[in-house]
Parts: structure tokens; C-alpha cells; sequence
């Protein structure tokens, strides 16, 4: 057996060192850190390489996320793999700090790509996979009712939209899925506006040519746009959308559309388009309340094979709270940190991976502001939170705003004491664990809480 390990042995660069140069230039210097730098990689004298790596869930990310870089490298230096593998190798590796924002970074490149041929849709964005919770009900209701009778139902254009990261890719891409698995539709085609824009151009002036174009969609049975909203200010693009549109409804072909806004508020979007949009189901996705957001973070995890303990899933859903995306981020940040560094997943790395996005809020929200907010809520005066009284209608907010400064802002125990009336720093302290702890008894005081916060996290 040929084995190529990492150059770090080896002065003259190993096959694998070369690919891993490429694979560096290709994602930057941190992605790659946090990915490659523990890699190696056997090459088989039967053709197949397999890449060793610390555990399965690296194996599952760098596959998913990379699989196509690496296989792209190992071609472009002429290196033979008829398989690829990813082989977790139980050893002592080298234990190095997971980047948080590569992570991030190696998540946005995975947005799907066009579809244009069935069997490319993108493998996690199934209805399967789809957590259902009162902000989405109607969208995902009515996009599996469009894949399962392509055309045939009243939704048609449907129409989703809403805010960033919330599910709109994720539904396209499921009724592709499912259309294409249950055979409800024979030709797919799945685009982004943006491309749908290029290629029409690309057609127009390369080819000369814009019957070609309209005539790709002639026999197409489910047509799903993504981001219709960069169609607006682009009157040509429109026009040909519109032509093509008309002609697929005409034959009770199935339209799906998103947008991150509603579409009569799409900038300088062809009043006629709009109105028939109108003709179908404009739906739309809301951000999740804090109960459907522990359902999607124990949905993923139990997808990466991983059970979390409840006060994680809580931690994170309570502090992660403007969309989908976001915290996948941080269960991905979280996974690998333990992964790397072989420590239980537990509230208190919870706490530090969020961390910096709570410090982040920090710096906008201030002490002053959670007293008064609080003070608000309580119908009490902010000044009333810092005098040295025990009345208990005084002293419960004043913990409430206690617990919170330490929550949402970057203060130390110190600074915050100080600006309780001059308080030391164990009273916040003990102050801080008395809410969180009582919260767990007392539905009631958690809603309270919970109340003020989401006072709170608009400002942020
Ligand atoms: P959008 O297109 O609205 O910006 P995406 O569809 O790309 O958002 O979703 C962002 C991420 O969040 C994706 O990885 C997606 O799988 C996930 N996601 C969003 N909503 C849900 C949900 N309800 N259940 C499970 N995962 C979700
Ligand atoms: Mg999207």
C-alpha cells in the first residue's frame, strides 16, 4: 500500500500536501485550517483515495461541503481516484481551535446550484428535514401540496416569501426533491433569478438568440425561481420571464416562486407580473418562535446522529433567534468544537460559542437600557432598581435586570455591581443564577423574562 502522508514528514511535497496548496487557495487560510490541516490521505494501488479524518462528523462535513474541491484537486494533479473516502481515524489529533467564521464561510458556499438536469437537487433539503412550526405551517403545507399534484392544484404561481435564512431556498428544493422522487413531474428546472438574468443575457448576446432561450422552458413541468426580488429594475429580464410564465400557466404547468419580500413590494416590478402573481398563493415564512427553533436544532442534530442535552438546545434557541441559518451556524460551531477538542457538549461551551454573538448585542445594548426596559415592565422607576431597598416589588426586577446585564452585555461583574447602586460583584452573581434557576420552576417568571428580551433584541 502507497501511503502519502501530510509534507510534514516529508521535505519534497507529497501528492497530498500539493492538493491540499490548491484546496488552501480555493477556501482561505481559516476554512482550511479548521478542515485540513489534521488531514491525510491514502492512495490506494486500486485507484481509490480515501482522506483520513479525527471523527465522522468531519467526515460528513468535509464530503458534503468540500467533496467536489478535493475531488477537483486530485484531478487538476493528475492523482487517480476511482472512489473517494472519508475515513474517520481514531488517534491523537492534533487538537487546534475551530474557526467559527470559516465554518460559516464553508456553509455559504454551499448554496444549490441551478438544476437544469433531474437528480442534482440539493440531498438536505427535503419535506423530510423541514421542521413545521406555526411560522412556516402554511408555506410548507401548500409546497407539498404543489409537489405531489405539480399543476394541478390552485396554487399556482405559489408564491413564498420572507426574511433571509428562514426556509425559502429549502422548500424550493424540497418540492424539486420530492417531484423528482415521486416522478410528479417529469422536467424540472430549478434557478435563481440571478441566473435566470445571466443566462438570458448570455443568450442574447453571445448567442444572438432569445427564441432559444424561451424554447429551454417550452417543456418544462414545475419551474421553481429562486430571490425573485433582483428581477426588479431589470424590465427585459421581466419581460421574458412573463412570456415564459404565461405560456407554462396556459398549460397548467407548476410555477414556484420565492422572494424575501412581499411582491408588490419588489422595487420597479411590472404592475401586470405582479397581478398575476396575485392569481395563485402568495404565502409566507415567518422568523420561528423559540419553540419551533429547539425542534429544528434537535431535528439537525439528530441528523448528525447526535442527541443534545435539553438546556443546550435551550441556550442556544434563546439566544440565536434571527433565523434558520444562524443557528445551524452555531450547532455546527458547537459540534466541531467538541469534536476538536473531545469535551461533552455542554451548556457551558454553549454559552461560550454564543458568546460572541450575545457580546455582539452587548455592544448596543447597555446597562441603563435593561434597567429601564425592566423597569417598564414592572411599572416601576429605573432609579428604584438601584437604591438599596428590599421591597420585594423592587427586588425581583432588580434581579431580572441583573441576570439580564449579565446576559446581554459585555460588562463585567464589577462594572455591572456599579451600576446597581455600587453592588458587589457576587450579587449579580447570585443574582444571575437565581433567575436562571427559577426560571426552570416557574413558567410564569420565564415568560416574563422572555418579554422583556424580546424588548430587548430588536435593539440589538
Ligand atoms: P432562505 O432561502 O429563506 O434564505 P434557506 O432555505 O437557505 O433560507 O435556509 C437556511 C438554512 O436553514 C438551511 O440550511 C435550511 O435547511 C435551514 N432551515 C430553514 N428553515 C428550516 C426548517 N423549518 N426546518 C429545518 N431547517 C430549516
Ligand atoms: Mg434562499
Amino acid at each position: 500500500m502507497l501511503t502519502e502522508n501530510l509534507a510534514v514528514i516529508n521535505p519534497s511535497p507529497s501528492p497530498w500536501q500539493k492538493c491540499l496548496d490548491l484546496i488552501q487557495e480555493k477556501i482561505g487560510v481559516s476554512s482550511f485550517e479548521t478542515w485540513f490541516r489534521t488531514t491525510e490521505m491514502d492512495a490506494l494501488p486500486d485507484g481509490s483515495v480515501s482522506i483520513n479524518v479525527p471523527n465522522q462528523f468531519f467526515a460528513d462535513f468535509i464530503e458534503e461541503h468540500f467533496g467536489g474541491l478535493i475531488r477537483e484537486a486530485l484531478a487538476a494533479l493528475e492523482i487517480a481516484c476511482s472512489t473517494l473516502r472519508f475515513v474517520p481515524i481514531k488517534k491523537d489529533w492534533a487538537i487546534i481551535q475551530p474557526v467559527a467564521d470559516s465554518i460559516a464561510e464553508a456553509q455559504n458556499r454551499c448554496v444549490p446550484k441551478a438544476v437544469e438536469r433531474t437528480g442534482r437537487f440539493h440531498t438536505n433539503y427535503t419535506f423530510e428535514k423541514f421542521v413545521v412550526g406555526d411560522s412556516n405551517r402554511m408555506a410548507h403545507a401548500a409546497a407539498l401540496a404543489v409537489a405531489e399534484a405539480p399543476g394541478k392544484t390552485s396554487f399556482n404561481p405559489l408564491i413564498v416569501y420572507g426574511g433571509t435564512g428562514l426556509g425559502k431556498t429549502h422548500l424550493l428544493q424540497a418540492i424539486g426533491n420530492f417531484a423528482e422522487k415521486e416522478e410528479t413531474a417529469e422536467k424540472i428546472v430549478y434557478l435563481t433569478s440571478e441566473e435566470f438574468t445571466n443566462q438570458y443575457i448570455s443568450y442574447i448576446i453571445d448567442k444572438k438568440d432569445s427564441t432559444s432561450f424561451f424554447k429551454k422552458f417550452i417543456d418544462v413541468d414545475l419551474l421553481l425561481i429562486d430571490d425573485i426580488q433582483f428581477f426588479g429594475g431589470k424590465p427585459a429580464t421581466q419581460k421574458e420571464f412573463y412570456r415564459i410564465f404565461n405560456k407554462l400557466l396556459l398549460e397548467s404547468k407548476q410555477i414556484v416562486l420565492s422572494s424575501d419580500r412581499p411582491p408588490d413590494q419588489i422595487k420597479d416590478m411590472m404592475t401586470h407580473i405582479i397581478n398575476r402573481f396575485m392569481s395563485g398563493l402568495v404565502t409566507d415564512i415567518q422568523p420561528p418562535n423559540l419553540e419551533t427553533r429547539m425542534a429544528i436544532l434537535r431535528k439537525k442534530a439528530e441528523l448528525d446522529g447526535l442527541s443534545l442535552p435539553g438546556a443546550v438546545i435551550e441556550h442556544i434557541a434563546s439566544h440565536i433567534t434571527s433565523n434558520v441559518r444562524e443557528l445551524e451556524g452555531i450547532l455546527i460551531k458547537l459540534i466541531a468544537s467538541c469534536s476538536f477538542t473531545g469535551r461533552d457538549i455542554t451548556i457551558d461551551v454553549a454559552r461560550e460559542i454564543c458568546g460572541d454573538i450575545v457580546a455582539r448585542n452587548g455592544e448596543r445594548i447597555s446597562i441603563r437600557l435593561i434597567q429601564q426596559k425592566v423597569a417598564d415592565s414592572f411599572n416601576i422607576s429605573a432609579n428604584q432598581l438601584n437604591a438599596h431597598t428590599r421591597k420585594r416589588d423592587v427586588t425581583l426586577p432588580r434581579y431580572i435586570a441583573m441576570y439580564l446585564a449579565k446576559k446581554w452585555t459585555r460588562q463585567s461583574l464589577r462594572t455591572i455591581g456599579l451600576e446597581f447602586g455600587g453592588r458587589d460583584y457576587s450579587t449579580i452573581i447570585h443574582a444571575f443564577k437565581k433567575i436562571e434557576n427559577d426560571q426552570l420552576q416557574s413558567p410564569e417568571l420565564q415568560a416574563r423574562v422572555e418579554a422583556i428580551e424580546e424588548v430587548l433584541r430588536p435593539l440589538a
